[in-house]
């Protein structure tokens, strides 16, 4: 094998181990320049790359080429400014192929609900069905019997999905009689900062008091929050008193949200409480079809058992895995076998034991620039604020890929905002090297905490 195929057969590897963004950041640009004696010799375009490469994808690159040539002992890295040319020239544009799986749907404006989360395409299953029974009632009574409802689980398991399914079953049951809000728990208190900061207090109380269902997501991020906490409190009460529903999720049962005001925690635990655990082995293979069914897909039955027996612990990963084997299938052409989806999931197994969580992310670019958690999903244009923010969006993307209605909801914005911010800091990456040089430093912060 010559060192141009040795080294296109590596990139390929790479390619499926690293995120998109990851891979052309770092190795679009790269050459293998020679091999001599055991020593491979590969060339980035700029010191950044060559450190960057050097100390996160050595260890991985080593093991892929020695796979293909036994004969190499040892990495070596360059700099070319050969490279650093064909850099300027092309910067890096990235296929929105799969992210085009995610992005034909739109999310109401005035609900903020997905219509992706229906109950419709919620498979249910012995590890959510007292949940789905719940919510499902919780449509037949809103507002009396189940008030409020309480969700609670892990990482990826259905929280989301499931409440913001109830929303939209309320919307198409009731038409528009009755107003659902979805609302992420994070959205909820740069509001009330806001309010507070800007003396409108009754704007947002008025935000919050005029619906018939609230939906508040991931409550357990406003713990602690005291002016927040107090402003829910509120909120909750006269919603509670005029019959209106309330709907919650929480990574935890309430008494687990440490910081929590003991009167709110007894308000939660007086409605309906149910908790969504780990799906089981037939529950995995079902939600497997039902999203190849959606994307119009197909796998052999031996990858999806493959895929079911291996990623068992969050929907989510199980999505993000199904997607690359399917986005390697759609590359090759022809379908995928056991052996390469084999390859694919571990490699992703191996990339998510290292994932950071969104809040890291958020908390980290923010102290980076010395400014807040809030200013980053707030609305404020002042300039000290634009920056961190889309790399904020950046971030979430690049280390999590995250979906961009996803990122979207986590920054208070619209998914064509996450995606706008993704593609301009992805395309600056390449021109601006202090830009190139921040994210490298935040990435570094963002690992190490
Ligand atoms: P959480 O809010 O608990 O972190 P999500 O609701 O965001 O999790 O779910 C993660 C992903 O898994 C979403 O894309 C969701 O549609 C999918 N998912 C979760 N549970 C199910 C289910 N029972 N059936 C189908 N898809 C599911
Ligand atoms: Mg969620």
């Amino acid at each position: 094998m010559d060192s141009e195929q040795l080294w296109q057969l590596t990139l390929n590897e790479m390619e499926l181990q690293l995120s998109r963004a990851n891979f052309a950041t770092w190795l679009k640009n790269s050459r293998l320049t020679e091999k001599k004696d055991g020593v491979v010799c590969i060339a980035l375009p700029n010191n950044f790359a060559k450190e960057w490469v050097e100390n996160k994808y050595q260890k991985n690159l080593l093991g892929i080429i020695r796979n293909l040539d036994s004969t190499t002992k040892k990495l070596e890295f360059v700099v070319d400014s050969q490279g650093l040319e064909g850099l300027k020239k092309s910067p890096a544009t990235l296929p929105l192929k799969i992210g085009a799986m995610d992005l034909d749907f739109k999310i109401d404006p005035d609900t903020n609900l997905n219509p992706r989360y229906t109950f419709k395409s919620f498979v249910v299953g012995p590890s959510n069905e007292l949940a789905f029974a719940a919510a499902s009632a919780v449509v037949q009574e809103i507002g009396t019997k189940y008030n409020p409802f309480f969700v609670y689980g892990g990482v990826g398991l259905g929280k989301t999905h499931l409440i913001q399914a109830i929303g939209n079953e309320i919307k198409s049951t009731y038409k528009n009689k009755i107003k659902p809000k979805y609302v992420p728990s994070e959205i909820y208190t740069s509001d009330v900062v806001w309010g507070i900061r800007n003396k409108r207090m009754e704007d947002i109380k008025k935000k919050y008091r005029d619906v018939d269902v609230l939906i508040i997501d991931d409550i357990q991020f406003i713990g602690g929050k005291e002016k927040t906490e107090e402003e829910f409190f509120h909120t909750f009460n006269s919603l509670y008193e005029a019959n209106k529903q309330i709907i919650i999720s929480s990574d935890g049962p309430p008494r687990s949200i440490p910081t929590l005001e003991e009167r709110l925690r007894s308000r939660f635990e007086g409605g309906l409480t149910a908790d969504i655990t780990y799906p089981e082995y037939e529950m995995r293979v079902a939600i497997i079809k039902g999203k190849l069914a959606e994307a119009g897909q197909q796998l052999s039955d031996g990858v999806i058992d493959l895929i079911a027996k291996k990623v068992k612990k969050n929907i989510r990963e199980l999505e993000g895995v199904l997607k690359k084997i399917l986005f390697y299938q759609d590359k090759k052409g022809g379908e995928v076998n056991e052996k390469v989806a084999e390859e694919i999931i571990e490699k992703s197994i191996q990339t998510i034991t290292k994932r950071v969580n969104d809040s890291q992310i958020l908390k980290c670019v923010a102290e980076f620039y010395g400014v807040t958690v809030g200013d980053l999903i707030g609305y404020s244009r002042r300039k000290e604020v634009v920056e961190p923010r889309q790399i904020a969006m950046y971030l979430l993307r690049d280390i999590s890929e995250f979906s961009y209605p996803y990122i979207g909801e986590k920054m208070g914005r619209d998914h064509t905002t996450a995606i706008h911010s993704y593609e301009k800091i992805n395309h600056e990456i390449n021109r601006n090297s202090t830009l190139n040089q921040k994210i490298i430093m935040i990435k570094d912060i963002i690992f190490k905490t």
